[in-house]
């Protein structure tokens, strides 16, 4: 292929196990022969005053620019002055839902094996607009935030991504019951735009009862859609499902047409250095990505080492229960490729 047949996308190695499960990814997709060239972004040690924050402005117009982009996890540094390094994105890149599949991988075991469900959840508003104050001594006030704007754009996804991947049908997961007014809004936007969709069988399910159904059966579900912290939450919840946050995936959706794919997962400080995290979290965002772009082959080919990897069950990290490092791990994929 000719350079100009190639994508630039932008990587943030991030922090903790960060760059050490991108380099497990830059190496699998360097084995699968990915035409992509990685724009490689660190956290700076400085607070870059046109972000307020350690993320640096050209890392910001990296991801503008290539509209595509990977992540690792990035620590929440302490101290005041600055703004965390995953709200720095989320609103200057306007990422406004967090799509996270979750599927039972074949070959590993759990208490289910037919859990194939996707959640979207709603990424700039909610509880989590940091809008929080004392009103007098002893009492505190959060303020939730709900608007038409951001639920009808993240309800519009969740329906066009459920048509787009032949899904059958959008639960919209809420509290109206008790939160009218919000969680209230939340749901009108949703049915306005489940209207449009005939074909796609719309439910509404509280946030409590979907929880207890997810674990009685996760089968039940296939695309949810929520605000932010039911999002948080449920996601996890879900993760658990099939064997915990080394595995999950995700890819958040901004404005502009711009992906910026990560693991659910955090810095993992306690395993950092180690060569033990498991990159496969990573590797499926990644995988997400070229889903993104439209390069199937390679997504498919990757996706397919990976899970026969797993499944053959002889090289396994230690959060599944095996005894391999994350390089080994990595090797034992590019071997299957
Ligand atoms: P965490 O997800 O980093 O770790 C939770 C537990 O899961 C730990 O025991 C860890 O070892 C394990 N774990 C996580 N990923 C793993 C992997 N790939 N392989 C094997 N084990 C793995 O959550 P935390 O400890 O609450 O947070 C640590 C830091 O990460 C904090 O600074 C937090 O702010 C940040 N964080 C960032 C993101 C993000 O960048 N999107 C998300 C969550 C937390």
């Amino acid at each position: 292929a000719s350079a100009s047949d190639r994508i630039r996308v932008t990587l943030f190695p991030g922090d903790g196990i960060g760059p050490e499960i991108a380099e497990s990814v830059k190496q699998v997709f360097r084995e699968a022969e990915v035409p992509i060239d990685w724009e490689e972004h660190y956290v700076g040690t400085e607070v870059d005053p046109r972000t307020q924050s350690f993320l640096t402005w050209e890392s910001l117009e990296s991801v503008r620019r290539n509209k595509v982009g990977l992540k690792g996890p990035m620590a929440t540094p302490i101290g005041k002055g600055h703004r965390s390094l995953n709200l720095t994105l989320r609103k200057e890149l306007n990422l406004y839902a967090n799509v996270r599949p979750c599927y039972s991988l074949p070959g590993y075991k759990t208490r289910y094996d037919d859990v194939n469900l996707v959640t979207i959840r709603e990424n700039t508003e909610g509880e989590y607009s940091g809008l929080e104050h004392q009103v007098v001594r002893g009492v505190v006030e959060s303020l939730k935030i709900i608007t038409r704007q951001a639920s009808l754009r993240v309800a519009e996804y969740a329906f066009h991504y459920a048509k787009a991947h032949g899904r059958e049908r959008v639960s919209a997961i809420h509290k109206a019951n008790i939160m009218q007014k919000t969680d209230g809004l939340f749901l009108k936007c949703c049915r306005e735009v489940a209207e449009k969709y005939p074909e796609i069988t719309y439910e509404e399910v509280v946030i409590d009862n979907c929880c207890m159904m997810l674990v009685k059966n996760p089968a039940l579900f296939d695309v949810l859609v929520m605000p932010n912290l039911y999002g948080d939450i449920i996601s996890d919840l879900c993760a658990g499902l099939i064997g915990g946050l080394g595995l999950t995936p995700s890819c958040n959706i901004g404005e502009g047409g711009i992906a910026l794919a990560e693991a659910v997962h955090g810095s993992a400080p306690d395993i950092a250095g180690k060569n033990l995290a498991n990159p496969t979290a990573l590797m499926l965002s990644g995988v997400s990505m070229l889903r993104h772009l439209d390069l199937h082959d390679k997504a498919d080919r990757i996706q397919d080492a990976i899970l026969n990897t797993i499944a053959e069950g002889k090289y396994r990290t230690a959060d599944l229960g095996g005894s391999s490092t994350t390089s080994e791990f990595t090797k034992a994929i590019c071997d299957h490729l």
